[in-house]
């Protein structure tokens, strides 16, 4: 087996269930954000490789929003309005998806693992 076969794939969604998604992830760097955008959802998040991003279902239900240095799509759904995840890049140019940990099916983590990302100042 291969050392990424080992790599749990969790399951996600909005609130409504149109938009789905999986994440072959370790949840090992949760992290919270102190943007403007961040502070208001509350949200905990953690970044997965774009190959390792996968969306299901709910393509057509998606609504981009950008701001700020508009370098990151904020991605909402326009049925519920929770927003699963975000994209973005790394230095390098690959995609990063941003997911929305609570958006899983199961989010299992360590709370004290939380790290804080200070987005207030970018
Ligand atoms: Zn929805």
């Amino acid at each position: 087996m291969s050392e990424r076969a080992e790599v749990p794939v969790y399951e996600g969604s909005c609130q409504c269930g149109a938009v789905r998604f999986t994440a072959r992830t370790r949840l090992e760097a949760p992290f919270q954000c102190n943007c403007s955008r961040c502070r208001r959802l509350n949200a905990v998040m953690h970044s997965v490789p774009g190959d390792d991003f996968t969306l299901l279902s709910g393509g057509e239900a998606l609504k981009i929003y950008r701001f700020n240095s508009h370098t990151i799509a904020h991605q909402f759904c326009t049925q519920c309005g929770i927003q699963p995840f975000a994209a973005g890049s790394d230095r390098a140019g690959n995609t990063v998806h941003v997911i929305n940990v609570h958006c899983l099916d199961e989010p299992r983590y360590d709370k004290n693992a939380i790290s804080h990302f200070n987005g207030a100042d970018f």
